[in-house]
């Protein structure tokens, strides 16, 4: 007997990987709706792959990606759930990590692969990644991997796990504190520690798309000073901080209006985050005593999340109206793998 033919559906958003470059020029200019569907008629490999059909959400660089788009994604998913065995999203590179994330928080559940991808180079020139890449991401998502993931340069990572690290390698996401969840070379590997889904018989996914864009990422530099006025605008228009410290989170005490701030925005009950400054590894507050003091005044660990998963988790937290009080727990537990369990504050 024959196996049933695979169905996915590829959902546009934008980025590199849909751009025609103009003929006199290099600048690379957005797509029209059916200038896609010719492109991906260039790669004939995808049909034998799968059955595939096509929705454009939109066609946008994805820095100017947010909550809002991130819901009509997942609310799209999910409305056709039932109809696919597996998604595709292609989607610029640069905040492809926090739409991953995103999706991750929003959809609880998955029985089935929801799959990003996109390219450093547009698929219509010469010694481009997109067409290796949309091929794995099509092919990974006929699979049976219940997870979002972000499909690229032959390695597949977690959804909340991976971070675009190269604006120039081909190879331009990394998993940091975890390993690839698989990757293509002759063979497709796949790791054992992928997801299972926790209800196996649900037909469709548990969405809750709540998130707020509000909240500010702040960077700490040595010798900075941040004068009362900056921190009142700040307590005055955001609902959450997330501060990039030092190594395992550290920030400067002495003197310091790192601790003014904090102070001043938990006292108006908007948490902070730490996050670190560093790529890989995680945050230990209570290591040195430049962390413990922030752990005192009821700072959030961040973990060993990747910045954009952590960022993100803030946003849906808010969004879903978590009490102030529960914050720390919040972040402890694991929502969808994106960091180890029970971290906070450790
Ligand atoms: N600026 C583009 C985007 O993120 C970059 C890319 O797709 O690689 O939409």
């Amino acid at each position: 007997m024959q196996n049933k033919r695979k169905k996915v559906l590829l959902l546009h958003t934008g980025g590199t990987f849909g751009m025609r470059v103009e003929s006199d020029s290099q600048e690379v200019k957005p797509t029209t709706a059916g200038y896609l569907g010719e492109l991906l008629a260039h790669v004939p490999e995808l049909t034998s792959i799968a059955e595939l059909d096509l929705q454009i959400l939109c066609n946008l660089d994805s820095s100017d990606m947010r909550s809002e788009q991130w819901r009509v994604l997942a609310e799209s998913i999910c409305g056709r759930w039932n109809e696919f065995d597996g998604f595709v999203i292609i989607h610029g590179t640069d905040t492809m990590a926090y739409t991953s994330s995103a999706l991750s928080f929003f959809m609880s559940n998955l029985t089935k692969p929801v799959v990003l991808t996109g390219s450093q180079r547009p698929l219509s020139v010469l010694r481009s990644d997109a067409r290796a890449n949309i091929i794995d991401a099509v092919e990974l998502a006929t699979l049976d991997i219940p997870e979002v993931c972000i499909c690229f340069d032959s390695e597949v990572h977690r959804g909340t796990r991976v971070t675009k690290f190269s604006s120039e390698h081909m190879q331009a996401f990394r998993s940091y504190n975890s390993p690839e969840i698989g990757n293509f070379g002759v063979h497709f590997h796949l790791s054992r520690d992928i997801a299972k889904p926790l209800v196996a018989n649900r037909v469709a996914p548990i969405l809750d798309c709540r998130a707020v864009d509000n909240i500010i990422a702040l960077d700490c530099i040595p010798g900075q000073t941040i004068s009362n006025e900056v921190i009142e605008s700040i307590v005055s228009s955001v609902r959450g901080v997330v501060i990039r410290g030092f190594g395992s989170g550290n920030l400067p005490i002495n003197k310091s209006s790192w601790i003014a701030l904090c102070q001043r925005a938990l006292e108006c009950r908007i948490p902070v985050v730490m996050a670190t400054q560093c790529g890989a590894g995680m945050v230990s507050l209570n290591a040195y005593e430049n962390g413990r003091v922030f752990v005192d005044l009821g700072v959030i660990s961040g973990s060993d999340m990747s910045f954009e998963s952590l960022t993100v988790k803030l946003m849906v937290m808010l969004g879903r109206g978590v009490a102030f009080e529960q914050r720390h727990q919040f972040f402890a537990e694991p929502m969808s793998m994106e960091c180890v369990s029970g971290s906070s504050n450790e």
